[in-house]
């Protein structure tokens, strides 16, 4: 493709966009397709030849789009929102024009440096403590773009190893490390993201799952009873991975308590808010992460509820050193010469190359302004509660979950089976999509609040659509 066509096809791009954005409500929501259905669609070998573009462009709309599961639709109320706006895309776009790849400084500065700036911008609109920030020279704080929260989560806890294993081995000179590590213990809820638990498992410790209490916290003494049984037979508490807006019920854990006994015990907390943690731009959410002065880390993803494209999670750490420490490797091809002056994120993470992820988060902020990214997040949280309102007034229902964000965990009063036939039954329609959480060994519908521009008519259309199917259902099914 040349220039000439790369500026025709680049603007034929922009405009399928917008259509697919504009007309995708009339699709269905999930597709009517089985496993395996592109093998029969897609040759089993590349092209040897070039194709028209128009070709490609034609397969997408036949082939791909059959495919999808449509994020962005009107109707999708499954898992957590997938960030996504105009100014992001196109911010994401350039990010591919330029085509850096910022693993350090040197390797493409204002990547690094846009990096740090918006960071401390998210930072302080969410009210983080300052100590996580980096905009003085004096701090040892600061904030990085991985992929994931899960690398988030995965990334704390090698630094809390790395910092635990090296203060057992000062005090044990003489024991291997394998050894020590064989006495490590995190820990969690249950109702923490099943990220924990693979982070543990790719770290090599032991986790300790614990019972969040009948709001689906977790609570300060659970902690403490389980570190003192553990310590009690040798074992030592390294690392605490909490959550502020769980997955299946948006919950939050009770940082105010847990914090304290990790301070004791010289623990490192961590604050997992991939979804909810957006919310504390807005002041009223903000008693939610009461405690947070405590954490060594703290993570949320842009990419899920503040209208930023996949992917971009955001992880603030105190004590920057503590972090690299776990993550440094340092080969002559990699460094230059102002290392001392400057942030290196090749140290900050898994990987080494890295996108220029920053330039949409700051695209978004500044296109919509922080009062209007409040305003998109305060009107999801009124439409969850709208949906909870409707949900409360059919008796045969109930809300199971405190609806604080823009989540509603609702079930039909009866078995699990029923609810699971329940919502097969709505999923299977194509008119919407969502998914299910067990609380409390019951199964339960989770109805997120999703789309960008989601309305109340849209709300009352699809809590109609639920009792229509629900009174199908009870003819034919549930009799
Ligand atoms: N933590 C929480 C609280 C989540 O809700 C999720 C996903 O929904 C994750 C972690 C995992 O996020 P990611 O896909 O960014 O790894």
């Amino acid at each position: 493709m040349n220039e000439a066509e790369f500026r025709k096809r680049g603007k034929e791009m922009v405009d399928y966009i917008a259509s697919y954005m504009a007309c995708i409500g009339s699709r269905r929501v999930t597709p009517a397709i089985e496993p395996g259905y592109l093998r029969a669609l897609i040759p089993s070998r590349p092209p040897e030849r070039a194709e028209p573009w128009e070709q490609i462009m034609d397969d997408v709309e036949k082939k791909i789009l059959i495919g999808v599961t449509h994020w962005q639709h009107p109707r999708f109320h499954a898992y957590f929102p997938a960030g996504n706006s105009y100014p992001s895309i196109l911010a994401d776009m350039l990010s591919d024009g330029i085509g850096c790849v910022g693993f350090s400084w040197a390797a493409s500065p204002a990547c690094t440096e846009l990096e740090t700036i918006v960071l401390d911008w998210v930072g302080r609109m969410i009210a983080l403590p300052n100590q996580f920030l980096a905009f003085s020279e004096k701090s040892k704080g600061g904030g990085v773009i991985q992929t994931s929260a899960s690398e988030c989560v995965l990334v704390s806890l090698l630094a809390a190893r790395a910092q635990a294993i090296r203060s057992l081995k000062a005090q044990h000179p003489f024991v291997e490390e394998g050894i020590l590590l064989s006495k490590l213990m995190a820990y969690c809820s249950k109702e923490a993201h099943s990220c924990v638990e693979k982070a543990a498992m790719i770290g090599f410790v032991k986790l300790r799952i614990l019972e969040p209490d009948e709001h689906f916290s977790l609570r300060g003494s659970t902690l403490r009873q389980a570190m003192e049984e553990d310590r009690a037979i040798g074992l030592i508490p390294f690392f605490v991975s909490t959550t502020l807006g769980t997955t299946s019920c948006c919950s939050f854990d009770a940082l105010s308590e847990i914090g304290p006994v990790c301070r004791e015990y010289n623990v490192w907390m961590h604050v997992d808010s991939a979804y909810a943690g957006n919310a504390f731009i807005c002041p009223e959410f903000r008693y939610l992460m009461k405690g947070v002065e405590f954490a060594s880390s703290f993570n949320l993803n842009p990419n899920k509820w503040m209208l930023v494209n996949f992917d971009c999670s955001l992880m603030w750490v105190k004590d920057r050193f503590k972090l690299t420490q776990a993550l440094v490797v340092d080969p002559l091809y990699l460094q230059h010469n102002y290392s001392d002056k400057s942030i290196d994120y090749r140290h900050w993470g898994i990987p080494l190359s890295r996108r220029f992820r920053s330039l949409k988060l700051w695209f978004v902020i500044r296109n919509y302004g922080v009062e209007g990214l409040r305003n998109y997040i305060r009107e999801h949280c009124r439409l969850a509660k709208k949906f909870e309102e409707l949900v409360r007034k059919d008796v045969r229902f109930e809300v199971v979950n405190k609806v604080q964000m823009g989540l509603v965990c609702f079930r039909l009063k009866g078995s699990n089976g029923m609810n699971q036939r329940f919502l097969t039954s709505m999923n299977a329609s194509g008119t919407l999509h969502m998914v299910p959480a067990s609380l409390a060994d019951k199964y339960v519908i989770r109805f997120c609040v999703c789309a960008q521009n989601a309305s109340e008519d849209d709300i009352r259309l699809l809590h109609s659509f639920l009792l229509s199917r629900f009174s199908h259902l009870s003819r034919r099914v549930f009799k």
